[in-house]
């Protein structure tokens, strides 16, 4: 275990430019320069600090703050020549030497990636055997809110380890929500939304924002898959788009579909949500999304920002700042996340601040 530890983080394949340049900038804010490792197209980028420690670096950093990063890793090591006749002792062995133990979960990982996936049979069957291992040895044992072993597996005999704490980062293991596609949607973007409820709203927001007698207006919604996520959760929903709906939700009294302009369309009374998949410039969109809630026409706002073929950390950072500028008066709370069902593109979500 020669390389020094440093932080791991999971990204989309394509994104790992991106994610480095997220996780420098915001380890410098923190106090720590470093170096990265991030193989174009691995899903995977390590930050490693040259003078800060990575358990100093553990507490600086909150993972919401990234928005390319599916999982932020702390402590991790490489151990990169594992035997594989016995990998369980050297990993136990390993486990015990950086961390002590006291994890509550273990979270047997790879990159999300083709070639990584390919060892999916390999750590389904070595999964149990190393969770058995581990509580034998006391270094793990069923606590939920204890900290979580990460062991992300590069090829069979190299892997990282690391931790994370449950309060700093995503609870899914590979930082990917697993979400059923629902039957009756018309489109598979309705995951998209069903992901940004789970993963940027808290419990509370999701009880008390998302039921029956709230209302949304969802800007270019056709055919429906974000009409159907917010009608499934009870919401009464003015669908607006010059294309066509798809006939079940157009049946549906809860829904009221408008051939209009989401760019000028504005509600006549104003509504909880207004919630924006349009393909546009995602400064526009900002802009949009600014007017609708400094005008008082929604409370809240979840919208995807398209993003740039180059230069697209650039390109949120133009939309932030118009968000910010325009909302300067009032205490607005601003997430922006890749989620798992994101393509080139990120969604925000902007409220004002209890
Ligand atoms: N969220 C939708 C779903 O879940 O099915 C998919 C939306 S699709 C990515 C983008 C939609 O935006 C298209 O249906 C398009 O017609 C609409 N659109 C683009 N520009 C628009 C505009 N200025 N006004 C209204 N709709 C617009």
């Amino acid at each position: 275990m020669n390389h020094p530890p440093g932080i791991l983080l999971y990204c989309r394949p394509g994104f790992e430019g991106e994610c480095a340049q997220e996780i420098t900038a915001l380890a410098a804010e923190a106090g720590a320069a470093g170096y990265v490792r991030a193989k174009p197209a691995s899903g995977l980028v390590f930050f490693a600090p040259y003078e800060l420690s990575a358990g100093q670096l553990r507490r600086r950093l909150a993972f919401r703050d990234l928005v390319f990063a599916r999982q932020m890793i702390h402590e991790a090591v490489l151990l990169d020549a594992l035997p594989t006749g016995d990998r369980i002792d050297p990993l136990l062995a390993a486990v015990r030497s950086q961390f002590g133990g006291g994890f509550g979960t273990l979270h047997l990982e790879t990159a999300d990636t083709s070639e990584a996936k390919e060892l999916g049979g390999f750590l389904r069957r070595f999964g149990p055997a190393l969770d058995s291992a581990l509580r034998k040895a006391g270094l793990l044992r069923n606590d939920p809110a204890a900290a979580r072993l990460h062991i992300c597996f590069l090829g069979s005999a190299a892997a990282y380890l690391g931790v994370t704490d449950v309060a700093n980062s995503s609870p899914w293991p590979m930082g990917i929500p697993r979400l059923r596609m629902p039957r009756q949607a018309p489109s598979r973007s309705t995951l998209k939304l069903a992901e940004a409820f789970a993963v940027m709203l808290t419990p509370e927001e999701r009880a008390d924002w998302l039921r029956e007698g709230r209302t949304a207006c969802d800007l270019g919604a056709a055919p429906g898959g974000w009409t159907w996520q917010l009608l499934h959760h009870g919401l009464h929903v003015t669908a607006i788009d010059n294309g066509a709906l798809a006939p079940a939700l157009l049946a549906d009294d809860r829904v009221d579909h408008l051939r209009a302009d989401g760019l000028h369309w504005r509600p006549r009374r104003p509504v909880d949500w207004v919630v924006c998949d349009m393909v546009e410039k995602p400064s526009r969109i900002a802009e949009l999304m600014t007017e609708w809630l400094a005008d008082g026409h929604a409370a809240r706002a979840i919208f995807n920002l398209k993003l740039p073929m180059k230069k697209r950390r650039e390109a949120l950072e133009t939309c932030t700042l118009i968000l910010r500028r325009r909302l300067a008066a009032v205490d607005f709370r601003l997430d922006m996340r890749q989620l798992y069902h994101d393509r080139e593109e990120v969604t925000a979500y902007l409220r004002p601040v209890a």
